[in-house]
């Protein structure tokens, strides 16, 4: 089938991003792969494919479902569910060998019981808040919590963690919430922290990350994905390309005089005699509705600027000024690069006023990710 909207994904660009953060850690710190909201809206199954299949060390993902999804991709990973677990998905824990996330004393209290209804034991990793205010058991709370674990026979401790809130922006308010995290971990006399994973780092955590603290493992979402919408150096020597792009195509090209409205509610009256093109795409493929009379496409490597609203289905572009030779069935990159010039995620998610992990989870069903690169198997 044609295509007419679409998402492109370098896979290989994946891989070379997981390596070029690999090599940034030292040795022994485990590689955690945060593939929650289907890879940052990657796609799920490629995405983890390719990852399983370049060696990292386990899954994060948000709840059961997406984790039983790794499952049914390959096995032998272990899988951690960073969201809470509901009384009614307690069973996939067990059937499927995954690892919940555990806030409360309740939590463990009834996780421990399900554990000994079933006389079968599960891993768990306890999630300290330092900050967020999510989930986590708040720090100066969190010794009743380890105190339970410690009497649970059937609930094993295998990681504590904790999330950082402002890691991209405020380094000093990462190293407050660094400090919470340790001095938590250190009051727990008992604790074997050599055998236990402990993390915190997310993407922009890693650039405070000190090699020689007891960490050993990080979550890497963002950056994986090729996406540094924070000030270059913050990454330091960590190379990650952009992985995704968006396009679609022209649908038709014609003329309009000047003073002719444009789109939904007459959103954009033309100024000149113009020449637009309807594009193949609106906010029903996921283009942002705040793009309307703010983003621009490119086609033939040139920036068309989008006039009036984003429709459903389609969107106006000008393309009075670069050429006569434009027609139906032409590519147009939304994000990407295309013939020299570039929009980048960045600059796209800020003219739709928002961040740009929030504009590929909006990317919707009914566009096709198109993977290149991909290994062949089988
Ligand atoms: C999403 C998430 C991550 C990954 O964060 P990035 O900034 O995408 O690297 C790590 N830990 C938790 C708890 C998360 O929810």
């Amino acid at each position: 089938m044609p295509l007419r909207c679409w998402a492109e994904i370098d896979l290989a660009a994946l891989e070379r991003n997981l390596r070029s953060i690999q090599a940034a850690l030292p040795e022994r710190i485990k590689y955690i792969a945060v593939v929650k909201a289907d890879a940052y809206g990657h796609g799920m199954e490629q995405t983890v494919t390719r990852l399983m299949q370049a060696g990292v060390d386990m899954f994060a993902v948000a709840n059961v479902l997406e984790a039983v999804s790794i499952r049914e991709i390959g096995t032998g990973w272990p899988i951690i569910v960073l969201g809470a677990t509901l009384e009614d998905e307690e069973s996939y824990l067990f059937e499927y060998d995954l690892i919940p996330t555990i806030s409360t004393v309740e939590e463990a209290v009834r996780l421990e019981a399900k554990a000994s209804e079933r006389g079968q034991p599960l891993k768990a990793h306890l999630k300290i808040d330092t900050g967020m205010g999510r989930l986590g058991i708040w720090h100066e709370y969190a010794d009743e919590l380890f105190d339970v674990l410690k009497h649970s026979k059937f609930l094993k401790l295998e990681g504590i963690y904790t999330h950082f809130a402002s890691a991209n922006h405020d380094p000093d308010f990462t190293r407050h919430q660094r400090k919470l995290f340790m001095e938590t971990i250190e009051r727990v006399d008992w604790l074997e922290t050599d055998s236990l994973m402990i993390h915190a780092d997310n993407s922009a955590g890693i650039t405070t990350f000190a090699p020689e603290s007891v960490y050993n493992a990080v979550r890497i979402g963002l950056l994986q994905f090729g996406i540094t919408p924070y000030p270059k150096s913050i990454f330091g020597h960590v190379e990650a390309t952009p992985i995704f792009q968006f396009k679609s195509r022209v649908g038709v090209v014609k003329k309009l005089p000047a003073g002719a409205s444009i789109s939904y509610a007459r959103t954009r009256v033309l100024d000149r005699d113009s020449k637009v093109a309807i594009v193949c795409a609106g906010y029903g493929d996921g283009v942002p509705l705040p793009l309307s009379n703010r983003g621009c496409v490119l086609i033939n490597g040139k920036r068309c600027p989008i006039l009036g609203s984003i429709t459903m289905d389609q969107t106006i572009v000008d393309v009075t000024d670069i050429g006569e030779n434009i027609c139906s069935g032409d590519p147009v990159t939304l994000i990407g690069p295309q013939d020299g010039g570039e929009i980048r995620l960045e600059e796209f998610s800020d003219w739709a006023r928002t961040i740009p992990w929030e504009v590929l989870c909006s990317v919707t069903k009914r566009v096709p990710r198109i993977y290149r690169t991909a290994i062949k198997t089988g």
